[in-house]
């Protein structure tokens, strides 16, 4: 199957998912009260913003230049000096909890996404983890959530505090002179143009460094992981991840300064248009006062002072307003690259109507009736052409208590069989049932809780050894963990090492040999106590010592437990039930040990090339005929 590639990031060719801008606003829904106080304190900052300006036109024009008696002008001058200081005091710490309370909604509003992110991916199937590269989705939860905090944090609020900045400042330097006011800001519908541009390249460009992001990413995660570094250690294959490492990050680095310099340019040209208007405006303002215009001679000289200075109020706003187009754009590509993630549909569901098991209840017959099933659902050819099958017509039953061996070559089909029943694939056709309800109709979460699994490759967390344990059944006490490990044969091992339970196990339990990870897998499993096993024997051989505890470990654990167990070991097969032969996706032969071996058909076959030694020959009523004569009980035999 082809790795997991999601559609392209948004760029110019194709542009973000319509309503995407509609979503970021739905995720800020649960904060409405908290956004609209932001609201107000920029509506009020902004206010505030305005009054120094025109009492500066007050002091030029009735304090300095003014008429009347001096003590009045005098009087008028500390009244309009403190309320110059305390305006922008007062504005200040308003400002202060508007950034708080910004932060606290745009944090929540990360927070929000992560959970929702992670929660969904949680409950995606086997399918799109086997098909997407680990790196990819950590890059999604961490760089992309990430990567929009700038935007959550600042770029709403700045939006609205600018705009309100702007409108004000603009509506009172229109007010002072609309002549002033058309020289100074004549050329920004250009800027705007060209700003949408550089918007649209940005985003291009973001979408690219995010993917780059990822990859790079994905690369740390799978060569640094333990299994990764043994990999290339074994193969002494350093020097080539570490090119292909430099070539990726030769990319990325890249990418960011192209990100970085996207618009710079412009930005400039906006910063020398802002700094050289004022000069106009005193050419014109000069020329108007010698030429005695625009309104009385005397308070031109504040109006100019005045307007001067809200021309240069607008500079950072208006630059900030001209960049926003340009960050959003960049943010868009991070949203849509989100909700793509959160739009992944899940295949695997809860059916309308499934229904609940109740553990006392559940008798543990497992049924497949006519089993059809392909990994490549996309390929629909009918069953004429089995190639494409990896399942084709399928029956068995496996009544309570009783063991079934899946037993046959390499690539059958074995495992996928057993991945049927707990659903983590879904059959193609025909239907796996439990106690004669079809799996599909059961909800997920009940039909986890009556399943246990030993996989072939143990997975255990850097975790302690009773956190791992515990992971079987969260409520276990240190006693039932005790009996467990007991039962699974690997307490001696634990109270040896020095921290006994609450020794950690290492990354993916690296820490712990083969057998006993497999030993502390078994425990755990003994501690879920499920109805329906399916064991998974580990192909790895283990020396004869650790391989006879993982098979008396094995013991208790299939004791009395509908099992479905794909057995390389002989003790587990000869225990079983049931031998089904599986080749090519089909059942070819189904029986005891003795029937089968008695038919001599591909079981024995397999039996005689794998197991030569025959150090168990065949059943008997009283269990199992050793090659030497002597019979022993299946139970030893385990
Ligand atoms: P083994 O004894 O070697 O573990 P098996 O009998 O358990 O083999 P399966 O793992 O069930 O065999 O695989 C059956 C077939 O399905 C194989 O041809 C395998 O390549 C294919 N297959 C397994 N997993 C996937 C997957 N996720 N996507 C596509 N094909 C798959």
């Amino acid at each position: 199957m082809r790795p997991h590639r999601l559609t392209p990031p948004a760029t110019p060719e194709h542009p973000a998912r319509p309503g995407t801008f509609a979503r970021i606003v739905a995720t800020f829904r649960p904060y409405r009260a908290q956004v609209g106080l932001v609201a107000l304190l920029i509506l009020v900052t902004a206010g505030l913003g305005l009054i120094n300006p025109l009492l500066i036109k007050v002091v030029f024009n009735q304090v300095i230049l003014g008429e009347g008696p001096e003590s009045d002008r005098l009087r008028l001058l500390l009244i309009v000096v403190a309320v110059m200081i305390a305006t922008p005091i007062v504005s200040g710490l308003l400002g202060l909890w508007q950034t708080y309370i910004n932060n606290r909604v745009g944090q929540s509003v990360m927070r929000d996404l992560r959970n929702a992110l992670y929660a969904h991916l949680q409950h995606m199937s086997l399918k799109f983890f086997t098909s997407t590269r680990t790196g990819e989705i950590q890059s999604r939860l961490s760089n992309d959530v990430g990567g929009v905090q700038g935007v959550l944090t600042d770029t709403a609020s700045s939006i609205v505090s600018n705009i309100a900045t702007v409108i004000s400042t603009v509506v009172v330097m229109f007010v002072l002179s609309w002549e002033l006011t058309v020289l100074s800001l004549g050329i920004l519908p250009v800027f705007l143009l060209i700003s949408r541009k550089v918007g649209k390249i940005r985003r291009e460009v973001s979408g690219q460094t995010q993917e780059s992001l990822a990859d790079l990413t994905a690369h740390m995660q799978e060569t640094l992981s333990v299994s990764g570094i043994l990999l290339s250690k074994a193969f002494g294959r350093q020097p080539y991840e570490i090119g292909r490492f430099r070539a990726e990050n030769q990319r990325l680095s890249e990418l960011e300064v192209r990100r970085t310099m996207v618009g710079r340019g412009f930005f400039s040209l906006i910063q020398i248009f802002f700094s050289i208007t004022p000069a106009f405006v005193y050419l014109v303002g000069g020329y108007l006062f010698l030429r005695g215009g625009a309104g009385a001679p005397e308070g031109i000289v504040g109006t100019i002072v005045a307007f001067t200075t809200l021309q240069s109020r607008l500079f950072f706003p208006m630059g900030q307003l001209l960049n926003v187009t340009v960050e959003v754009q960049s943010a868009l590509a991070l949203f849509d690259r989100i909700f793509e993630y959160l739009d992944l549909e899940r295949d695997i569901v809860d059916r309308d109507g499934a229904i609940e098991l109740r553990p006392q209840e559940v008798r543990g017959r497992v049924s497949f009736e006519n089993v059809w099933f392909k990994y490549d659902r996309s390929r629909d050819i009918g069953p004429e052409e089995e190639r494409v099958w990896t399942i084709s017509g399928v029956d068995f039953e496996v009544e309570p208590g009783k063991l079934v061996a899946l037993v046959g070559p390499s690539g059958a089909g074995k495992t996928t069989l057993t991945y049927l029943v707990p659903r983590l694939y879904d059959v193609t056709r025909g239907s796996v049932r439990v106690d004669g309800v079809d799996v599909r109709d059961i909800k997920l979460e009940s039909l986890g809780d009556i399943i246990g699994m030993v996989t072939q490759e143990t997975y255990l967390f850097n975790a302690t050894i009773r956190e791992n344990l515990r992971y079987g059944n969260p409520e276990a006490s240190d006693e039932e963990l005790e009996d467990a490990a007991r039962a699974a044969y690997i307490w001696d091992r634990i109270v040896e090492m020095p921290e006994g339970l609450d020794t950690t196990v290492g990354e993916r339990g690296y820490k712990m040999s083969g057998g006993e990870k497999q030993r502390l897998a078994i425990a755990r499993v003994i501690l879920k106590n499920p109805h329906i096993l399916i064991l998974d024997e580990a192909t790895s051989a283990l020396d004869t010592h650790s391989e006879r505890l993982v098979q008396q470990a094995l013991s208790p654990l299939i004791q009395g437990r509908t099992t479905i167990a794909i057995a390389h070991r002989l003790s587990t097969i000869l225990a079983a039930d049931t031998i089904l032969f599986v080749d090519k996706g089909k059942i070819t032969e189904r029986g005891s040990h003795a029937d089968l071996l008695a038919r001599d058909g591909a079981y024995a076959a397999l039996y005689h090339e794998q197991f030569s030694d025959g150090a168990i020959e065949t059943r008997c009523e009283d269990g199992l005929v050793l090659a030497s004569g002597d019979v022993v009980t299946e139970r030893e035999a385990v």
